[in-house]
C-alpha cells in the first residue's frame, strides 16, 4: 500500500481540520440562513426517476468538500420547517440549544449501550430522564428509562412491558397461543397498531375505544370492554392513555383509566395490566404544572391563563400511569431522535431485562444501570440526551412556559376567529392544546347545524360524501390561490379522531410549534379563508 495516500487519507477523515471543518459547517449555516431569508422559495423537484439507476461511489479518496458536494443538493431548497409559514403537522424548527447539544454528541460519537462506550453519556441520559420524570410525573421517587429512536419505539417498550407483566415469561416463551390484548382509543396514533403487529399480538388485537367529542377516551366503554374481554378469557396485557392526539391534541383521562382497570382486574382475579401514556406530543404542556395562576408572572393572556388550571389537573393526572412516551423532537423543538420512554418506578423494567449471559461482549455490563441489559436497541445515539439537556437548561423553565404558552394563544387566536365564521366550524374546540383542526363549507352553509346532524346520525352516506368533499375542495382551492409569502401552508387529515357513528370525519389542521409564527399570519388564515368566496 501507497503509506502517504494511505497518511493522506487518515489526516482528511480522520483527524480534526478545525479551520475546514468549521468553513463547510460555515457554508452550510449560511446556505440555510439563505433559504430563511427566501419564504416562497419553491422547494426543489425530487429526482427518483434515476436514484437508483446511478447509485455512485466514487473511486478516488477525496476530502471534506467532497463530502458537502455529495449531499448538498438534498439539503439545498428541499425542507423549510423553520417557516414561520409552515403549519401542517407536529414539527417546527428545531432550537438552537439543541444544535449545541447535538454537535458536541455528534464530536464525540458515544454509543449509550454500556458505560464502557459512553462513560459520562450514559450518566447524562439517567440525569436527563430524571429531570423529565420529574416534569412528567410530578417529582416521584425511582423513575427511570432510555432514549429511543421515535415515539413508535417508546411506545413499543410500554406494550412489551405489559405483555411481560400479564404473561411472565412471554420473552422466552413466546404469547403459547393466547389471545393477548391492547387497549387504545380511535383517536390515538397509528404507531400503536404497528406496535401491535410488530409484538406478534396482532394488530386485530388492538381493542380501540371511541372517543367522546373532545377526543378523549370514552371511560363508560373502556369499562364495557374491558369487562367483555376478560370474560372471553383474553389476557389484556396493556391500555395506552394519548395524552395530546397528534392531530386534536386530545387528552385521555389517566386517572379515570387507571381506577377503571384496576377495578375490572380486580373483579376478574387477573394482574392489571400496563397503562401506558403516549405524551409523544402533549408532554410540554407540563411545563405548566407548577405555574402559578395567581400571580401570572409571565403575563400569560387571559385566554391562555383561563386553560390553565384544566391543563394543570390533566397533568396530575400523568402521575397514575407506569410509563410514558414524550417525543422532545416535537414540542420541545429537539432534533431527531430525542424521545424517551419513562417508567415510574425503576423497578419496572426488570420485565425487559436480559442476563450478562445474553450479551456475552458486555460481560462487565452492570445490571443496575446498563441499558444494554434491557434495551430493544443494541448500539444507542446520544443525541437524545444531549440535544434535550442542552435545550432545558439554555431555554429554562419560564423560557418552555413561554414557549408552550404562545403556542396555545395562537391556536386560540385561530379557533376564536373560524368560531365567528358561520361557514366554519372548530372541531377540536374542546381541547387545550397547539393545534386547530376544523371545517370549511361554502359560504351560506351553518356548518356547526351540519356537524350537530352528522352527530345526530342525521346525514346520509351521500350527504355526508358530498359535505366531506367540498372540504377537501376548498382546502384544495385554498392551497392553490395561496400566496406562500404571506398564506401558511396547512394540513388536512382525512380523520381527526372523533368518529360519531363510527364515521371518519376529515378536516382542515394548523400546528402551532413554530414559535416564529406571528398574530397576521392567523389572521390571515381566516382571511383567506373568508376569499374563498
Ligand atoms: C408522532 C407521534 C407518535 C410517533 O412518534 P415518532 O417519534 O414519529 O415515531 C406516536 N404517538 C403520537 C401521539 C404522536 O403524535
Amino acid at each position: 500500500m501507497d503509506r502517504e495516500k494511505y497518511q493522506q487519507l487518515v489526516e482528511t477523515f480522520f483527524q480534526w481540520d478545525q479551520s475546514s471543518i468549521i468553513a463547510i459547517v460555515q457554508e452550510l449555516l449560511s446556505a440555510a440562513a439563505a433559504e430563511d431569508s427566501q419564504p416562497a422559495m419553491p422547494v426543489m423537484s425530487q429526482n427518483y426517476e434515476t436514484a437508483q439507476a446511478n447509485p455512485e461511489i466514487h473511486l478516488l479518496p477525496g476530502n471534506l468538500k467532497d463530502a458537502r458536494d455529495a449531499i448538498f443538493p438534498y439539503f439545498w431548497g428541499t425542507d423549510s420547517w423553520n417557516s414561520p409559514l409552515h403549519l401542517e403537522n407536529v414539527r417546527g424548527p428545531a432550537n438552537h440549544a439543541s444544535l449545541i447539544g447535538a454537535i458536541a454528541c455528534l464530536l464525540k460519537n458515544p454509543n449509550l449501550c454500556t458505560d464502557r462506550y459512553s462513560q459520562r453519556s450514559n450518566e447524562l441520559e439517567v440525569k436527563v430522564i430524571t429531570a423529565l420524570a420529574n416534569l412528567i410525573f410530578y417529582h416521584i421517587e425511582d423513575p427511570w428509562g432510555i432514549f429511543t429512536i421515535g415515539g413508535t419505539v417508546s411506545n413499543f417498550y410500554g406494550a412489551k412491558i405489559g405483555i411481560e407483566r400479564v404473561l411472565p415469561g412471554a420473552m422466552q416463551k413466546g404469547l403459547c397461543g393466547r389471545r393477548v390484548v391492547g387497549i387504545c382509543s380511535d383517536a390515538s396514533h397509528y404507531s400503536n397498531r404497528t406496535v401491535a403487529g410488530w409484538l406478534g399480538i396482532g394488530t386485530e388485537q388492538l381493542i380501540e375505544i371511541p372517543t367522546d367529542e373532545s377526543l378523549s377516551m370514552r371511560l363508560d366503554v373502556l369499562e364495557q370492554r374491558l369487562d367483555e374481554l376478560y370474560s372471553q378469557d383474553a389476557v389484556v396485557a396493556y391500555v395506552v392513555a394519548t395524552f395530546g392526539t397528534t392531530d386534536g391534541f386530545g387528552i385521555d383521562d389517566v386517572k379515570g383509566i387507571r381506577s377503571i382497570i384496576e377495578s375490572l382486574a380486580r373483579r376478574h382475579g387477573k394482574i392489571v395490566p400496563q397503562l401506558h401514556v403516549d405524551a409523544a406530543v402533549g408532554w410540554a404542556l407540563t411545563f405548566l404544572t407548577e405555574y402559578e395562576i395567581s400571580d401570572n408572572p409571565l403575563s400569560f393572556e387571559p385566554a391562555v391563563l383561563n386553560t390553565v388550571s384544566s391543563i394543570q389537573n390533566a397533568c396530575l393526572g400523568l402521575k397514575a400511569a407506569d410509563s410514558v412516551t414524550i417525543d422532545f423532537h416535537k414540542m420541545g423543538r429537539g432534533h431527531y431522535p430525542s424521545s424517551a420512554f419513562i417508567v415510574n418506578r425503576r423497578e419496572d423494567l426488570r420485565y425487559l431485562s436480559r442476563s450478562v449471559f445474553d450479551t456475552p461482549y458486555f460481560s462487565d455490563a452492570d445490571p443496575r444501570r446498563d441499558p444494554a441489559l434491557f434495551s430493544l436497541e443494541c448500539s444507542r445515539p446520544g443525541l437524545g440526551p444531549y440535544s434535550v439537556m442542552a435545550s432545558l437548561n439554555a431555554i429554562g423553565l419560564n423560557g418552555w412556559r413561554m414557549l408552550v404558552a404562545r403556542s396555545l394563544e395562537l391556536a386560540m387566536r385561530l379557533k376564536s376567529a373560524l368560531g365567528k365564521l358561520e361557514y366554519c366550524r372548530v372541531l377540536n374546540d374542546k381541547t387545550s392544546g397547539a393545534s386547530v383542526n376544523w371545517w370549511v363549507l361554502a359560504k351560506g352553509r351553518n356548518a356547526d347545524q351540519v356537524f350537530e346532524q352528522l352527530v345526530a346520525g342525521e346525514l346520509s352516506a351521500e350527504q355526508r360524501a358530498r359535505y366531506f368533499a367540498e372540504i377537501r375542495r376548498l382546502f384544495d382551492k385554498r392551497d392553490k390561490m395561496k400566496d406562500p409569502t404571506k398564506d401558511a401552508r396547512l394540513g388536512f387529515t382525512t380523520s381527526y379522531g372523533y368518529h360519531p357513528h363510527g364515521i371518519s370525519i376529515p378536516a382542515w389542521k394548523a400546528v402551532f410549534f413554530n414559535p416564529m409564527t406571528s398574530d397576521e399570519m392567523v389572521d390571515q388564515i381566516v382571511s383567506s379563508i373568508e376569499d374563498l368566496g
